[in-house]
């Protein structure tokens, strides 16, 4: 039995994987603790050396794993392009961490006390489908670093540049077993890595419901575990901003990746003075948004991943709060024109993440409504202030409920920073320079000297 592999501009069959069973994730993951057992034990530099070619390897690939991506995600080919070289760059930049790794030495009466990071074991990744390969690399780098050996599940639909991905680590001479990929279902290969024993933390990015069953399944063995879910971001704009730069920019802030993207700044809160200005400012900007055929390098946006996600996301689309609305092709693949709306207080739109190309436009009075809106939400991951003051820009920043934000941009994302997100958007941080962290223990070990 094998699961055909769709691209969402076509919806052609691009090629079959065949998913794996029960069996066969029980022999992955036994295969990944014996690997353990040589991986811990790579001194620091044959780590580092071995994640240098890794990233190496990613590169000299950078051009077939984007073009798969272009094909089995529907990403644009600029996106692509940058997705595989954050993959190189994220492993580059961990591959530093192995010799510098320290822990610490303090003082104590009678000896010498000494702290070591070891590491956990074999770490579980799953991945979703909407950046099927920065995902897993923010997973896998720093948890092969810090002496980790990893299983990794893409998403269903998306498999394919991570199956590349283990090619290229095996060809970098990475040991077998340190790293694998196992393509299959969630409720199968994801499900597993929560019950096995010798699965010893877990790492999921996906929906807040997911994430939720995870970590309740992760409690019968007190497993680690570290959770990227959903968001709902507030983009807020101030009077005092640059209405035309941030018109510009709002678009990019929410359609990237067709708003297949948990750090989306789907609701758009703007001051009340400038409100229908920055609406005649936007409009040009969604109505003239190039989406089309993801490999052409002049579009913008490309299809959505799935007929059924279009279905989700035509779902929050029922007319009459629409404000104005893009193009999109005709005929096959899962399109839908970027899209804003003027919702009513409570909308299921303003509060629920929609995950595709739909913003939502809120109005608000002052500085404390803006805050007051953006934290109406469950989640809490990322976000946007616009303004010229810098004080405003600083206490709205330090107001709103959220790990990621920026200023007079739409950037969250840096590998040398760290990522994560507050109330339901997740557990844990993930890039950055504590990632690894996250994959070790601290053990103290004192050495009594004698007197
Ligand atoms: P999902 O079900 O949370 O899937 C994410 C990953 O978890 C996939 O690899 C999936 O495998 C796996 N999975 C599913 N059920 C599992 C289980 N019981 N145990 C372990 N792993 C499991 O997300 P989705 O269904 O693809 O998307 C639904 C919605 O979630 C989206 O519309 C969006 O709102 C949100 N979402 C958020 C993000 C984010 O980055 N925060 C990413 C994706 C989706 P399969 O591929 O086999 O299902
Ligand atoms: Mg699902």
């Amino acid at each position: 039995m094998t699961t055909p592999i769709l691209n969402p501009a076509t919806e052609e069959i691009i090629t079959t994987v065949a998913p794996l069973d029960l069996d066969a994730v029980d022999a992955a993951i036994a295969t990944a603790a014996r690997a353990f057992e040589t991986w811990r034990n790579t001194g620091p530099s044959d780590r580092a050396l071995l994640l240098r070619r890794f990233a190496a390897a990613v590169d000299a690939d950078l051009e077939n794993l984007a073009a798969l991506e272009v094909a089995n995600a529907g990403h644009t080919l600029g996106n692509a392009r940058w997705e595989a070289g954050n993959v190189r760059d994220v492993l580059n930049y961990y591959a530093g961490a192995p010799e510098r790794h320290a822990g610490a030495q303090i003082p104590v009466d009678g000896g010498i006390d000494v702290t070591f990071h070891e590491p956990l074991g074999v770490v579980g990744v799953i991945v979703p489908w909407n950046f099927p390969m920065p995902i897993a690399a923010w997973g896998f780098a720093p948890a092969l670093a810090a002496g980790n050996t990893v299983v990794l599940k893409p998403a269903e639909l998306t498999p394919l540049t991570a199956m590349r991905l283990a090619e290229l680590a095996l060809e970098a001479g990475i040991p077998e077993g340190v790293f694998s990929v196992l393509p299959g279902k969630g409720s199968v290969i994801g499900e597993r890595f929560v019950t096995h024993p010798s699965v010893r933390k877990v790492v999921f990015t996906g929906s807040t419901e997911v994430g939720q069953q995870i970590m309740a399944g992760c409690s019968a063995q007190l497993k680690r575990v570290t959770l990227e879910l959903g968001g709902k971001s507030a983009n807020i704009i101030y009077d005092d901003a640059d209405l035309d730069q941030a018109a510009a920019a709002a678009p990019g802030g929410a359609f990237d990746n067709a708003g297949q993207d948990c750090c989306a700044r789907s609701r758009v809160l703007v001051q009340a003075g400038v409100y229908d200005r920055f609406l005649e400012l936007l409009e040009p900007h969604v109505t003239g948004m190039a989406v089309g055929n993801p490999a052409l390098a002049e579009t913008a946006m490309g299809p959505l991943i799935s007929a059924g996600q279009r279905g989700r996301v035509a779902g929050y689309v029922t007319g009459d709060d629409v404000v104005f609305q893009g193009q999109a092709p005709q005929g096959p693949g899962f399109w839908f024109p970027p899209t804003v709306l003027a919702p009513a207080p409570g909308s299921p739109s303003l509060r629920e993440e929609i995950f595709g190309p739909v913003l939502a436009v809120v109005p608000f009075k002052d500085e404390a409504e803006a805050v007051r809106i953006a934290n109406d939400s469950v989640y809490g991951l990322s976000g946007s202030i616009w303004t010229r003051d810098l004080g405003r820009a600083l206490r709205t920043a330090r107001g709103v409920e959220a790990g990621n934000l920026s200023v007079n941009s739409h950037s969250s994302v840096r590998y040398w920073t760290p990522f994560g997100g507050f109330k339901h958007s997740g557990l844990g941080r993930e890039l950055g320079p504590d990632a690894l962290d996250a994959f070790t223990e601290t053990k103290n070990v004192f050495i009594a000297t004698g007197r």
